[in-house]
């Protein structure tokens, strides 16, 4: 057994049941777990394997929960002719470039894109891998995550329904069903860890109406309740065209269609959700159907703005995604939140629509609502270990001492100083100490110019 003790902390946002924000703060942590937590005159003296003395100049909160993320993405960022595209023109431009992604490939981007989240406060992930050309497995993204160190749910994704078929991706990038089924109930029982403080949990993920068949959808959901803690995940009612498209194909809306095959309940969260009817906003409410709320994406690709704020006063539970990398595209979910806290006073054009400590709650305890977890959002006693600090003395908190908590939100704040996940520290003062980040671009950015230039 190990303990830390983080003491001196200027101000501590716990996420507690009373939403605590505590002055000269300190907590106590045995291993992965949080002891104890308190100003540090109320707490009793104790000594502990390791102290942080964090000198009276951080503001520390929960880890952010990202719930949204394509990593292999980040090898093609920015590509020119899809700088300008909306959604289906996007995915069919950069489809022929993804069909040259191997293992390797898998393994540099996940770690790129982890190495992003992590430094902009990032614990928890959420990735969505649903294309498997040449040697590509969800394997290789696992293990490049757990040498990082950042808490993961893995999700098997899938495109079972090509071009010839009516989807929209090209034939070659599609599996066969029964496959994806088998490797699907291969990744849970190989690697799914539903245990409290659980690092790795496995997701089914079904990659969207538009690329797979509603029996992949049913049979999904159902090998996935099979396993306790297995979640749901897919793309859902992300612009005007994909709504068109399921009243087209199926003859429903998208809300309706995710009820037909199943896809609404605790267990399943949807991306997007832009163009999500008022009745079905409902229908996600009744069912605790959960929402990762990608802002960036959704105006980089100009899908719209989703309505967050009648969704979390309904209680849909939402959370947060930086969504892939190459519609961002960029991963730094500090910045997200910050994105997410000014558009939702766009779309309402109302001030009080969204404030800076509701978005904090929505990237913490959202996104850990949204995951199915109830060991990770908040600094308590008995949670994950998972936590960030940010140095009040840094350029952009200047003038903004007022209120700290608020001027994280506020001002750009976008990269931290400390992280720690499960207990272990993977941000010490602004640097990953999993990995050299200077080597791990240089080598993303070879394989990323490879990937690009082998394309015919
Ligand atoms: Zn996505």
């Amino acid at each position: 057994m190990t303990t830390l003790l983080i003491k001196n902390i200027h101000t501590l946002v716990t996420m507690d049941a009373a939403r605590r924000e505590l002055r000269h703060a300190a907590i106590f942590i045995r291993d992965n777990v949080i002891e104890q937590v308190g100003t540090l005159e109320a707490m009793p003296p104790m000594a502990a394997d390791e102290v942080l003395d964090l000198g009276d100049r951080h503001i520390v909160l929960p880890g952010l929960v990202n719930t949204h993320h394509h990593f292999f993405q980040t090898l093609t960022r920015v590509i020119p002719a899809a700088q300008d595209c909306s959604l289906f023109n996007w995915l069919e431009t950069l489809y022929p470039l993804w069909s040259k992604l191997n293992a390797e490939s898998i393994h540099v981007s996940a770690q790129m894109a982890a190495a992003e989240l992590m430094l902009s406060g990032c614990t928890t992930a959420s990735d969505h891998l649903y294309l498997f050309p040449n040697d590509c497995t969800l394997d290789a993204e696992i293990a490049a995550i757990a040498e990082m160190g950042l808490r993961f749910h893995a999700s098997r994704g899938s495109m079972s329904v090509g071009v010839s078929k009516g989807g929209l991706p090209p034939d070659a990038l599609v599996e066969q069903e029964s496959d994806i089924l088998k490797d699907s109930q291969r990744l849970i029982e190989q690697y799914h860890d539903n245990a409290r403080h659980g690092m790795l949990r496995i997701t089914l993920a079904p990659c969207s109406p538009f690329s797979v068949s509603p029996d992949l959808l049913r049979e999904s959901a159902a090998m996935a309740r099979a396993y306790p803690g297995v979640r749901l995940h897919t793309h859902l009612a992300e612009n005007k065209a994909d709504v068109a498209y399921s009243l087209n194909k199926f003859g429903l809306i998208p809300g309706d269609f995710a009820e037909s095959v199943g896809w609404l309940g605790e267990d399943v969260w949807h991306a997007h959700c832009v163009q999500l009817s008022d009745d079905s906003i409902g229908k996600f409410a009744r069912t605790g159907t959960g929402v990762a709320h990608c802002p960036c994406s959704n105006m980089r690709l100009a899908s719209g703005i989703a309505p967050i704020r009648k969704m979390l006063d309904r209680g849909v539970p939402v959370g947060l995604g930086v969504d892939g990398s190459a519609s961002n595209d960029g991963s730094n979910l500090l910045q997200e939140a910050r994105m997410a806290f000014l558009l939702a006073r766009v779309r309402d054009c109302d001030a009080t629509a969204m404030t800076a400590r509701e978005i904090l709650e929505v990237a913490t305890l959202g996104g850990a609502r949204v995951l199915g977890r109830d060991d990770i959002g908040a600094i308590a006693p008995g949670m994950s270990a998972d936590f960030i600090a940010v140095d009040i003395d840094r350029h952009s908190f200047a003038g903004a001492h007022h209120d700290l908590v608020a001027a994280l939100v506020f001002c750009s704040i976008d990269s931290v100083d400390y992280s720690f996940v499960n207990g272990k520290k993977v941000v010490d003062r602004g640097q990953l100490t999993a990995v050299d980040l200077t080597a791990l671009v240089q080598k993303h950015n070879r394989i990323a110019r490879q990937l690009v230039n082998s394309q015919s």
